[in-house]
């Protein structure tokens, strides 16, 4: 039977407008703040997100605020979200703008992916979210509630699998109020058709879906095994300072504690946890080391009391504050 377009469009907007997410960037058609969330969102969830947004909007309201920021500031303000390259080509692609565009974002989707950081599904995003045009967005959402619709029995992460998403996609959008109906399309993904338990009973489109077994789409590569790493790092403090290195790979450009090559022999670290980084976990192990000459030049003294201020990784983050008040005086 012929997929009835009009009556699914009709079906889904009619569930948004009365169950759609409430978000702050739903509020606004100004592209920056829109390519602001989308970036954020990339890896990220929604209710992490919502307070990184406000306060990111607070300290740079418009490209040229956030191109005339330093990588220190951009990297303080990001801290906490991860996936820092994110923020990096933010930066970059607003200085982009600034210099080339007046700091106003090219309107044209080819221009968009240019830019650091941008790329199909961003600036659809931005194209869709901001100026209201017809185009469509695959997203992990959107992904998952299309393969299913279509009881798509490709891999979605290799070419003609997520061609067939992005033409299904382009087929079903609206030519008006396509914002709408794409905001629609990504809640009904995240509120009804869950990746696990997809919530069938009661959703708006179940008499378009062809998905026989939805649970087992969309597929995908398996995930890569989680590695697990150990890594050992000095505490070395000075009266009121603190040896930092400004890393220059993982977290670049931001502080992280002196890196040790071996672990201190003999000695039982001050402070241990775990943490997750991409498909790894890692043991972090820090050493309380009574005295440290710099041994680069990107190892330097801080004040204890500037820490607030600069850009460090949350995991060497939370082992400074916890060592820092076990440390006497
Ligand atoms: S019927 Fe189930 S699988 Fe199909 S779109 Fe709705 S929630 Fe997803």
């Amino acid at each position: 039977m012929a997929f009835r377009t009009n009556h699914f469009r009709r079906a889904l907007v009619n569930w948004y407008r009365r169950n759609g997410r409430k978000l702050p960037w739903r509020e606004t058609s100004d592209p920056y703040a829109i390519l602001v969330s989308e970036c954020m969102l990339q890896q990220t969830q929604v209710a992490s997100v919502i307070p990184y947004y406000n306060e990111w909007l607070r300290r740079f309201p418009d490209f040229g605020t956030l191109a005339r920021a330093s990588e220190s500031q951009v990297l303080r303000t990001w801290q906490g979200l991860g996936y820092y390259a994110r923020a990096r080509n933010l930066h970059a692609a607003a200085k982009i703008v600034q210099d080339r565009y007046d700091g106003i974002l090219p309107r044209t989707i080819a221009t968009m992916q240019k830019l650091p950081g941008i790329g199909r599904y961003t600036a659809n995003a931005v194209t869709t979210f901001a100026f209201d045009e017809s185009v469509p967005i695959v997203e992990a959402n959107t992904a998952r509630v299309l393969a299913r619709i279509f009881d798509l029995r490709e891999r979605i992460d290799q070419m003609p699998g997520r061609e067939f998403l992005w033409q299904r996609a382009l087929s079903l959008v609206p030519k008006s109020s396509a914002h709408i109906y794409n905001s629609a399309l990504t809640d009904l993904g995240a509120l009804i058709c869950l990746p696990r338990q997809p919530k069938c009973g009661i959703c708006p489109v179940k008499k378009f879906c062809r998905a026989k077994d939805p649970e087992t789409l969309p597929i995908k590569k398996a995930r890569p095994p989680t590695l697990r790493l150990t890594e050992h790092h000095a505490f070395v403090t000075r009266q009121k300072r603190i040896l930092l290195q400004q890393s220059d790979h993982r977290w670049r450009g931001m502080w992280i504690l002196p890196p040790l090559k071996r672990r201190s022999a003999n000695r039982r670290p001050a402070y241990k946890s775990i943490f997750p980084f991409t498909n790894h976990r890692v043991a972090l192990n820090v050493y309380a080391q009574r005295r440290q000459k710099i041994e680069n030049r990107s190892q330097r003294w801080m004040r204890v009391n500037s820490l607030e201020s600069l850009p460090v990784p949350s995991p060497h983050r939370r082992a400074i504050a916890a060592l820092l008040s076990k440390r006497p005086g």
